[in-house]
């Protein structure tokens, strides 16, 4: 097995990948397309900030970067759900002390596992843009800002990992060898990034250690506390077609009013709204689907140019990073790349799969099914029974964002059962007193096999 490895990407995978290589003596280069984000040019365009979840955590404590992340945590205990009157409902996002999420800055992040790279060994060589990956011959092309070609011939099982996101150039290379196929669904709305800043004082202008959600039906609003006061807030609405949509919000007049009329709260709070509506792009959103993540052992692609998803679970970047540790674990006593790569693709895929499908799924619960008093219902007896059945009925959403130790396909057919016994426990019902439990408790007992506790 060759210890030289090559690595498309420095976003949030490649890193890590490249860290937990460097520990296996693996010799590691990283080309990225960007100038290093440490020398001032930052890139824009990208989400402010993440939400960090217990497969991401998991990830950096394994790679030993749990506490370096530390100070740039902001924990997120739950769902802060505004109402158009101006009410306010939390919605915690699990029942034990250690039930949260976290948000993080992207580029502090990005910025950290850079650094641990290098640190590790690791080459990083940025404004190198793979043009293309010819896989036949074993060349790779790189172009520079000065738009400077050059190449690399990969040494013979020389492995090389796409982490160059959803666009990714190695995918591309990979479909055209005829081998695998890809497709790409566009959700139909997109997204933009706007702010809520600090107060005079530098203080948070709404509650800080929780997600701010205003779901309105075809659209929503969300905002995550950063750690110096401000909250970066993102506008999920329709790309076109039914209104409201972003074609419809292309003056000031439109975007305040629109505002106004649907977050009246939030636009209170917004003083550089209007410039920053019509001045940051709106992103699109998608998921992708790859027949195969691999090519024997010469090319495999992790995060989300294997698998990107819409962001309505929070769990691109922490798949993708969950992606490296699953990965390196199989090195074990591997004899050769192509066992590694081919046991990843046939192992981790239906776990991609499965948080693809639960991230769009959740997009309609965050918009619209959040608001419906029988959702709150079903919330509060999902924990009632893990209270009683604590190693069997895990709510699905602790299962995707604070269990490692749970596969996400895993997550999704236990929640599929759980679902099912919750509607029809709450079938006509307003109360959680009149929930039948000794039939609840049966169901459960049949159908959900014991897991470890948490
Ligand atoms: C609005 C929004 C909110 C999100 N929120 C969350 C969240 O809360 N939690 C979460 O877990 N995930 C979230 N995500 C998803 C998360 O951003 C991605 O899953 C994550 O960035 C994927 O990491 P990656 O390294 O695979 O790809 P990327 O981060 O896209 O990194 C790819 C890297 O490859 C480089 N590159 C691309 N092409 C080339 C090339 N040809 N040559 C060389 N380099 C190249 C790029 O410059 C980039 O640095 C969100 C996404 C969006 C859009």
């Amino acid at each position: 097995m060759t210890k030289n490895a090559i690595i498309l990407g420095a976003g949030c995978t490649g890193p890590l990948l490249a860290i937990l290589l460097a520990g296996r003596g693996f010799k590691t280069q990283i080309f990225e397309r960007r100038p290093d984000p440490r020398l001032g040019q930052r890139e824009t365009g990208r989400s402010i900030n993440l939400a960090l979840a217990a497969r991401g955590l998991n990830a950096l404590e394994h790679a030993g970067l749990r506490r370096a992340v530390d100070p740039w945590l902001v924990p997120m205990y739950g769902r802060l759900v505004h109402g158009l009157d101006g009410s306010q409902t939390l919605i915690p996002y699990g029942q034990r002390a250690d039930e949260m999420i976290w948000s993080v800055p992207r580029a502090a992040l990005n910025e950290l596992l850079l650094d641990a790279a290098e640190s590790r060994g690791v080459q990083i060589h940025f404004g190198q843009r793979c043009t293309r990956a010819d896989l036949s011959r074993g060349e790779l092309e790189f172009i520079d800002p000065n738009a400077r070609t050059s190449h690399i011939t990969l040494d013979e099982a020389q492995p090389v990992f796409g982490a160059d996101g959803a666009g990714s150039v190695l995918r591309r290379a990979m479909i055209e060898t005829g081998r695998i196929s890809a497709r790409e669904e566009f959700l139909d709305h997109a997204y933009k990034e706007l702010s809520i800043p600090a107060g005079p004082q530098g203080e948070y202008q709404m509650q800080r250690e929780v997600l701010h959600l205003w779901p309105r039906g075809g659209h929503m609003l969300i905002a995550l506390p950063n750690h110096d006061g401000t909250f970066t807030a993102t506008l999920f609405l329709a790309r076109a077609g039914d209104a409201p949509n972003f074609q419809m919000l292309t003056d000031a007049a439109a975007v305040d009013a629109f505002f106004t009329e649907h977050y009246p709260d939030a636009r209170a709070l917004m003083p550089n709204l209007v410039a920053e509506f019509l001045g940051h792009p709106a992103g699109l959103m998608g998921s992708l689907y790859v027949s195969q993540w691999n090519l024997s052992g010469q090319a495999v692609l992790l995060g989300d140019a294997a698998h990107a998803m819409v962001p309505f679970h929070g769990q691109g970047m922490n798949c993708g990073f969950e992606d490296c540790v699953v990965l390196e674990g199989l090195l074990d006593g591997a004899p050769s790349w192509a066992s590694v790569f081919e046991k990843f693709n046939a192992e981790r895929r239906k776990d991609a799969e499965a948080i693809i499908r639960m991230a769009l799924e959740n997009y309609g619960e965050m918009r619209d099914t959040v608001r419906d008093p029988s959702f709150a219902l079903q919330k509060e007896l999902s924990l009632e029974l893990e209270r009683r059945y604590p190693t069997r009925f895990i709510p699905k959403y602790a299962m995707v964002s604070f269990r490692a130790d749970i596969p996400y396909s895993q997550a999704e057919s236990r929640g599929a059962i759980q679902t099912q016994i919750l509607n029809e426990a709450t079938r006509g019902l307003t109360t959680l007193a009149e929930v039948d439990f000794v039939a609840v408790g049966a169901q459960i007992e049949a159908r959900l096999t014991q897991m470890p506790a948490a």
